[in-house]
């Protein structure tokens, strides 16, 4: 909506680039109904697990188990999380015995997503590469958040971002986290240099009407380029919704008359965006699917959304407000996408920090297509490790947290439990579960910790036999406001090194889509809550006929046939996704200093806490400077700042 509707820079914007366009603003959807996939054979080999969610076996694309190629269910993928599961359950929360592997840190890192890699990387900055550091994270991959997605089909790599997109920020880059990205040797400045501007020259921006909500299921080319009145007048709507909407894009009302622009604005602070909507712009009810899809940042729905948040993210319905400009996006963005969106930066700073990984120093251009080394993270002869599938269950000092001889890490690593003492630790996970794992930590700063509510979201990435289809019906992306995956969008043309984007729409091309799980309805974290357990219940199968389903439906015109074209997908479920953002409109306002996050950050001793959690946004940016942070605490503790 943000780009499309009110358009920040005028009128259809190449939205391609912009993940708020997708876990962010703008979005309307549809669904499917179930079809036999080609995809099947992995969801045939599925286990089940604890959880009742079918694991399906890994498979990997290029016929190895290298973690960036398997596809299937990934993300927080069946059999990562489990462990941490039990401790959340309090299965550890007595003393625990584990296997002395004897190893002896300067520091261990628990998480490793951005966060943590950016720990390792500013603490052997500080006091020198060669100490010793080990990471632990209960994936079979590094990166957290920041996935790599491969495709292997007939000699070829598609590559994919499983969940960090861009470099992209609301905030702008502090000179921490401008100097890292800056230190890896990414001009984010040339990013223009690597879009093919031209790939998707004359497709548009889809809208599909699905049957379910409105009069028959129609894909709509146009949205944000074409007049509103020709866009509606050919979607499958009753004239009284098509004359809604259509007023609603087009007229320079004043929905709120009689009040001044300050009063306006804390009214619009003070409802949701579905009653702005309704009880303001006289929306009709049978319109507002067409606004089911819209998930404004971090998961907020056009019901729980403040309708001062959606005017400020461009929403639809405040052209006659008089509103002065909010944009939360700064146009003067610093942005760079790459094809495995940013897995390059994880993969970077892990060139950085274990230089066997890939061969020689890769450069930014030499990483897109390198291969890591799995074997090599974790050597004892290198100073810093990396130990995958690793979940940590203990944290505790030797000693008191005030004069401690050292910490205790024990992880479940295989099934056994095993430990590691380090002089500091790092918390780069998930910030909730900390409490489960350092039981010493002060009950004000458990309870601060037990605040936020990841948002859920799916990440999926689907290779297409062509996109043919796409280029039939003129679009490059979809918005689906009632679909199983609300967006969908042809790969983003960026080719950097030797790799190159599809650019022939006879060549197999990925095609990225993201669901937001939400019950309406609910308070925002409620919502969240629900989508969470409803993801950790849904069994693969089900998405994936879901995805056949819905590309059949939105793109069978074009000739698309799931079964015929879909040559394999990767679900990245992200149960606990993007880090909860602190919104005074929603969350209690007071002080910074008494918000959840930041007592929640607090160091305890030698164990400080970093992840994006820390700065309660869920920003690549935000992950670098609480890693930064969480290293001063770290430097503190020992009396050496
Ligand atoms: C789908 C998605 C898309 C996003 N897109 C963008 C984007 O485009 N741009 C942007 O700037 N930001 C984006 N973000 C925000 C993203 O979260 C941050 O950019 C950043 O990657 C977060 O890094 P982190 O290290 O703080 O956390 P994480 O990436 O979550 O890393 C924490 C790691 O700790 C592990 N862990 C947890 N518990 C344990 C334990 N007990 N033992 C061992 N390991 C544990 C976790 O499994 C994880 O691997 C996105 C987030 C998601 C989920």
């Amino acid at each position: 909506m943000t780009t499309t509707r009110r358009g920040k820079d005028g009128e259809a914007r190449t939205v391609i680039d912009r993940r708020e366009f997708i876990g962010g603003v703008v979005a309307t959807t549809l669904l499917g109904s179930p079809a036999r996939s080609a995809t099947a054979s992995v969801a045939e080999a599925s286990s089940s697990t604890k959880d009742g969610t079918a694991a399906p076996a890994a498979s990997g694309t290029d016929g190895s188990d290298y973690p960036p190629a398997l596809s299937g269910l990934r993300g927080q993928y069946p059999g990562s999380f489990e462990i941490a599961h039990e401790a959340r359950d309090g299965q550890f929360s007595g003393p625990v015995s584990a296997e002395d592997t004897g190893e002896q840190y300067d520091l261990v890192v628990v998480g490793g997503g951005i966060s943590g890699l950016s720990s390792a990387y500013f603490f052997r900055q500080a006091l020198g590469a060669d100490r010793k550091v080990l990471i632990l994270d209960n994936h079979d991959d590094f990166g957290g958040h920041a996935k790599r997605n491969e495709f292997h089909h007939d000699g070829r790599m598609y590559l994919a971002f499983g969940g960090t997109m861009s470099i992209e920020t609301p905030f702008p880059y502090s000179y921490t986290a401008k100097t890292l990205i800056s230190e890896l040797g990414i001009d984010v400045s040339s990013y223009q240099k690597h879009l093919d501007h031209d790939v998707y020259q004359g497709l548009e921006t889809g809208v599909f009407f699905d049957r379910e909500h409105f009069d028959g299921d129609r894909l709509v080319a146009g949205m944000g380029t074409r007049p509103w009145p020709k866009l509606f007048a050919q979607a499958p709507l009753s004239p009284r919704v098509r004359s809604d909407l259509t007023r609603l894009h087009t007229e320079t009302v004043d929905y709120l008359p009689g009040l001044s622009v300050s009063e306006k604005i804390e009214a619009l602070k003070h409802m949701s965006y579905q009653d702005y909507l309704l009880k303001h712009a006289g929306v009709l009810p049978q319109s507002l699917p067409f606004f089911a899809g819209e998930s404004f940042r971090n998961n907020m729905r056009v019901d729980t959304c403040p309708a001062y948040t959606a005017f400020r993210y461009g929403a639809i319905g405040f052209a006659g407000s008089k509103l002065p400009p909010d944009p939360i996006y700064d146009e003067t963005k610093y942005n760079f996408h790459f094809p495995d969106g940013n897995a390059t930066i994880a993969r970077l700073l892990v060139s950085r920090l274990v230089p066997s990984v890939f061969s020689g120093e890769p450069s930014v251009e030499s990483i897109v297509t390198a291969r890591a080394d799995y074997q090599a993270l974790d050597q004892a002869n290198h100073p810093t490790r990396i130990r995958l599938k690793s979940t940590v269950i203990r944290v505790e000092h030797l000693g008191s947290p005030a004069n401690p001889s050292g910490v205790r890490i024990v992880y479940m690593r295989d099934g056994r439990a095993h430990q590691v003492v380090a002089d500091n630790v790092v918390m780069a996970c998930f910030n909730n579960i900390v409490r489960f794992i350092v039981p010493g930590l002060p009950e004000e700063q458990k309870r601060a910790l037990a605040y936020p509510s990841k948002v859920p979201l799916y990440y999926t990435n689907v290779l297409l036999r062509n996109w043919e289809p796409w280029k039939k019906l003129g679009v490059k992306e979809i918005h689906a406001p009632n679909g199983y995956h609300t967006f969908s969008m042809l790969n983003i043309p960026v080719s950097l090194g030797e790799y190159r984007c599809p650019a022939d729409p006879r060549e197999p091309t990925v095609v990225w889509m993201v669901r937001n799980p939400n019950k309406p309805g609910l308070s925002r974290k409620e919502q969240q809550r629900v989508a969470r357990a409803e993801m950790m219940s849904t069994p693969f199968e089900r998405i994936e006929r879901e995805i056949h389903s819905q590309l059949d439906r939105m793109l069978g015109r074009g000739g698309f046939d799931a079964r015929r074209d879909i040559l394999d997908l990767t679900v990245n479920r992200w149960a606990h996704g993007y880090a909860y953002t602190y919104d005074t409109l929603g969350d209690p306002d007071m002080p910074d200093a008494e918000r959840p996050h930041v007592i929640g950050r607090r160091a305890f001793g030698r164990i400080a806490i970093a992840n994006a959690d820390a700065g309660a946004a869920a920003f690549t940016n935000v992950a670098i400077d609480q890693a930064q942070r969480a290293i001063q605490d770290c430097l503190l503790s020992r009396g050496l700042t």
